[in-house]
């Protein structure tokens, strides 16, 4: 089991997806999903829904994971051969000088590097002073505008981060760029591989969206096409368990390796109560390990998908990652396997009975 997950997980973020430009991303998304699906489709901007019938059609429930990573797009090209960008999605300045990007050109990958000055240039007060997004670049080591536009860079390329899928010493924890939300979709297709044989009494639709990163787009359009009863977001959350981040800092503190983070409160989503103490309890009852966590700020899916029309319970599971939104991630298995078993046990449990009782239960 642990094997074929990092397998998965290895190709899943390894593979280029910035926002925007989900297409090679969710090709490979439909390549593991094609023969576990009774259908499958895409929305207008391009999110996939994976659909498995169980014996009944309802309750359908949305499992959603979005595809796109952050990233960067190229913007301009300077006289002297190095490229301005624009990201997509939240980045912090401090973790971009000196990484090594790729440029996704249409005539293939150019590596390039964020540039910084060396620091027997900088002066006293750059020292002092963190390096703004807008005034990087990035070098791909050539000396003119015509050298660089000749490698086949134009303003609009996507950029990734590059960044080597590499399992810890510990063989429990992986690093990877991306994992936001790469994990998800893995856990959506080890989802589907695993429900393929079950007997469940409710209709299972797989949505990998697009443009979550850039404010839940994908999350709008494709809730659209499922009209879910009911639905289960698995995206990544920040794991607080680093030095420097004391108890107060965050509202609540969230470990690598003691299990999958149950949503209680973010900034895009107060979970409907009865659908969320299920879910407690459902993980409960199978002894999953779990954690609760609350955000202050910061939304995912969740946050569009559960006003849709007159509204769809809704509840987050969370990968507890290290250092989201940078080159490197960081990811422990034990939580991964625990928000599967807990989403195969959901999805084993829900029928229409249950819906109506969280209905009443409101
Ligand atoms: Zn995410």
């Amino acid at each position: 089991m642990k094997e074929k997950s990092i397998e998965i997980l290895k190709t899943l973020t390894e593979t280029p997806g910035v926002s925007g430009f989900e297409k090679t991303f969710r090709k490979v998304m439909e390549n593991y999903l094609a023969d576990l699906s009774s259908e499958i489709k895409t929305d207008r901007l391009g999110s996939l829904v994976a659909i498995k019938e169980g014996s009944t059609l309802h309750p359908k429930i949305m499992l959603a994971s979005h595809m796109d990573e952050v990233g960067f797009m190229v913007t301009q090209i300077t006289d002297k051969g190095f490229i301005k960008f624009q990201s997509l999605g939240g980045w912090w300045d401090q973790v971009l000088l000196g990484q090594r990007v790729e440029i996704l050109t249409s005539r293939g990958r150019v590596t390039g590097v964020i540039g910084a000055k060396s620091p027997h240039i900088l002066t006293r007060e750059e020292l002092q002073q963190p390096v703004k997004i807008k005034s990087m670049f990035i070098d791909v080591g050539s000396t003119s505008r015509e050298e660089t536009e000749k490698m086949g860079i134009s303003p609009g390329d996507p950029v990734i981060p590059y960044s080597p899928f590499t399992v810890c010493g510990n063989s429990k924890t992986v690093m990877a760029k991306a994992l936001d939300d790469r994990a998800g979709c893995s856990l959506v297709v080890e989802t589907f591989q695993q429900i393929k044989s079950y007997d469940h009494s409710n209709t299972v639709y797989g949505v990998m969206t697009v443009q979550e990163e850039v404010g839940l787009r994908g999350a709008t359009t494709s809730v659209e096409v499922v009209k879910p009863d009911l639905a289960i977001v698995v995206d990544v959350t920040v794991a607080t368990d680093t030095p420097g981040i004391g108890d107060n800092d965050v509202a609540t503190k969230t470990y690598l390796g003691k299990g999958p983070v149950i949503g209680l409160y973010d900034a895009s989503m107060i979970p409907h109560i009865p659908f969320r103490d299920f879910v407690l309890k459902t993980a409960t009852e199978n002894n999953i390990p779990y954690q609760v966590e609350v955000m202050s700020r910061g939304g995912t899916d969740a946050g569009k998908i559960h006003i849709f029309r007159q509204g769809v319970p809704s509840i987050v599971i969370g990968i507890p990652v290290r250092y989201i939104h940078s080159h490197v991630g960081l990811a422990h298995l034990d939580d991964y396997h625990g928000a599967l078993e807990l989403i195969l046990n959901l999805i084993k449990t829900i029928n229409e009975d249950t819906l109506k009782q969280l209905q009443t239960q409101l």
